[in-house]
This record gives structure tokens, sequence and C-alpha cells, in this order.
């Protein structure tokens, strides 16, 4: 890399080293972020990397005030139960053989929820006090309150565990995915899906943002995942342009803290991912179709949403509705 390499206070989550550069000074709001990419492996982070107190005032603050009530509203279950759908009918062939199931980060519990209707043996583990508890209630599932930091459970409990959009809010993805490989039996499978850094979908101006301290491309979230015990034997976003990372890991047998890719690989992957950073400009990203047909999309489906979801009072109805619906064709 030409540009300006320092040497960061924290060191990289994936490989160990300090050495980083620069890619973005502001967050997508514009306020001051400090984004570095490691030269070594390409991972990209916060830097440098907040203190647990940080993250915390943040969640308590900043995040969440725009979910202040603790009773999600109806329409936001409608989607949810929609993407609950889509994202199990994607993978069906994992749930369905797996006798037991830990969502990570289960939100309202629509996924789980969804598992528990299609009679699968289903957890979820979330740090909202407000909606695990709206899980429980409303939709009569196990979940457990609690950071992921702070969760245990017994050893080789599971033989599938589900993360979506949880792995880039984590101070140490390394050590939480390293707890994971224990919690699942020999074979199990991990699903993780995260933010693809490399999509192209959003203006390069939204790209950081405080909450998301870690961000990955496929090599990066491969070969940490590897370090950490596991083999990627699915990827169904193997194309930059994907908007997510959407990955399926085996716990390997021996699980001997050895990664794939050698270390002129992942410097490689630095070099390509610093280059495609600095190419997508806003202005290459509003000359594409993508913005627009975005737009129209939104109006259209929530003129559906609001139709449906009239007469209905509770969200298990909306749930019920949407799986009813949809689920027998599985
Ligand atoms: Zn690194």
């Amino acid at each position: 890399m030409r540009s300006h390499v320092f040497q960061s206070t924290s060191v990289c989550n994936l490989c160990g080293k300090r050495e980083v550069t620069t890619v973005s000074t502001v967050d997508r709001k514009g306020n001051p972020l400090k984004t570095v990419i490691c030269v070594f492996c390409g991972i990209v982070r916060t830097d440098p990397v907040p203190t647990d107190q940080e993250i915390k005032e943040f969640y308590q603050q900043k995040y969440w005030d725009s979910y202040k009530s603790d009773v999600p509203k109806l329409k936001r279950i409608y989607r949810n139960a929609h993407r609950a759908v889509e994202r199990y009918y994607r993978d069906q062939q994992f749930f369905k053989n797996a006798h037991s199931i830990l969502e990570i980060g289960s939100g309202c519990g629509e996924f789980v929820y969804l598992l528990q209707y299609l009679n699968l043996n289903a957890q979820g583990l979330e740090p909202h006090r407000g909606y695990s508890e709206y899980s429980r209630k409303e939709f009569g599932v196990s979940v457990t309150s609690a950071m992921l930091e702070n969760a245990s459970y017994p050893l080789a409990a599971f033989d599938l565990i589900v993360s979506h959009h949880v792995v880039e809010h984590l101070r140490d993805p390394a050590a939480e995915l390293r707890r994971m490989n224990q919690w699942l039996k020999e074979g199990g499978y991990l699903l993780i899906e995260v933010p693809n850094i490399e999509a192209e979908r959003h203006s390069p101006n939204n790209r950081f943002h405080f909450a998301h301290i870690y961000n990955f491309n496929g090599v990066a979230l491969e070969e940490l995942a590897a370090r950490q015990g596991f083999l990627l034997i699915e990827e169904a976003s193997k194309n930059d342009h994907e908007h997510h990372l959407h990955m399926i890991f085996q716990k390997k047998e021996i699980p001997t803290g050895k990664g794939k890719y050698t270390e002129v690989q992942l410097k490689d992957n630095a070099q390509h991912l610093y280059q495609k950073l600095l190419s997508h400009t806003a202005f290459r990203h509003y000359l594409t179709l993508t913005p627009y047909s975005r737009a129209i999309r939104k109006i259209k489906n929530s003129v559906v949403e609001k139709w449906t979801i009239k007469k209905l009072k509770r969200g298990k109805d909306v749930a019920d509705g949407v799986f009813s619906k949809r689920t027998h064709l599985f």
C-alpha cells in the first residue's frame, strides 16, 4: 500500500499485528470516526477499538433511541416475519436436520418463533431486555436476555448456531467465535451473516457506523472463522456486489488454530480491498440504478404492508399470518 501506514494502539483481531492505514475519518452521519484497514490481512475496524464502557454507553443512549418502545410496531414484526421465512428457506437443509438450534441476536423473536412454528427445537439470545421479554411473552419462545460476552452454554449443546448481523458488533469476534465453536457438537454448523464491506449497494458515505466495530470481506471472515476451528462449507455471496456476506461453517474435527490462507494471500486481500474502498466513490454509486430502484421498491412494499396488518392487533397474529401463507411451500 502506498498510503500512510502507522501502528495502531489496538492489535488486529485476525492476525495480531498493529500496522494499519486509514480508510475513513467519518461515520455515516458525518461524525468523526476513524476506520482503518489492517495491511496484513484486510480486516477493517474502528480505531482504536472502543472500550466495553464506550460500547455500553453507546447502546444505552444512542443506538436504541430509535427503538425506545419495548413493544415493536406491527409493521416491524411483519417485515421480520417475511425475512425469517426467506432466511429459513435459503438454508432449510441445515435447519431441517438440526436437533437443537441457537440464534444469537434474536431481536423480537420472529426467527426463533418460525423455527418453533415448524416444530424445531430452537432458542434465542438477545441483549435488549424489552425485545427478549417481548419474544417470550408474545411468541412463547425461549430467549435468554444477555450480551453474548456474558452468555454461557454447556459444551456441545447445539448442532446449529445462527447469527445474523451480530459478529460485526463484537469487540473480540475471534474470542466469541471460539466460544461458539465449543457450544457446537462435533460436525455442527455455524451460520454467519454480516454486511459485506465490498458491497456497492450502499453509498460509501453510508459505510461506517460506530456500532459496527469490524467490517469484513469474504476472505477476512473466512480466515477469522478458520482460525477459530471452522471450515467454510457454503458461501452464498462469493459475488462482491452482494450486500451481505452469508457463510455457513462446519466445526472442524480437530480445531488447530490454523487458518486457510497464506500470509501473501492475506496481504493481497488487504491490498485488493483497500483499492476497492478507494475506487468506490459516491459519484460512481449514484451513476448506477441501485439507489433509485430501491426507493421504488420501498414505496410498493409499504402499501402492501399497511393493507395486510390493518385489521390485526397482535404481533403473533401478524407472524402467524405470514408463516401460514408462506411455509406450506417447505
Ligand atoms: Zn490483520
